[in-house]
């Protein structure tokens, strides 16, 4: 894997939204860290906080392999199923609301 393959590997992780963003390890700040090529004698890529110049060599490799077409279609098949049981519960709670109820809203917490 070249290093231009590696930042664009790093880019896409931290523009994933299910999954967590490397930020920045200095104290108090919140800056998100970026992919740069170490133009150095050993070349590489580390990671570096725009907001503090901290940088973080590690990356861990995972990064590098990671399936996001097949995250993102789990996560659109998991969306799908969740939309379907909010639906679903909206059903249920008309119903129990005209069963047992009528006029008096069904209390959210007792159904989850
Ligand atoms: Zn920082």
């Amino acid at each position: 894997m070249t290093n231009e393959e590696k930042v664009e590997a790093v880019k896409k992780w931290q523009e994933c939204e299910f999954v967590h963003q490397f930020v920045c390890g200095a104290d108090g700040c919140d800056g998100v860290l970026v992919p740069e090529i170490n133009k150095g004698l050993n070349g590489g890529v580390y990671l570096l906080c725009p907001k503090c110049s901290y940088s973080q060599d590690h990356i861990p490799d995972m990064v590098y392999y990671f399936d996001f077409e097949h995250l993102s279609n789990l996560m659109s098949v998991i969306g799908v199923v969740q939309k379907a049981k909010a639906e679903e519960d909206d059903r249920i709670n008309e119903a129990l609301s005209e069963i047992y109820a009528p006029n008096t809203p069904i209390d959210d917490d007792k159904h989850q």
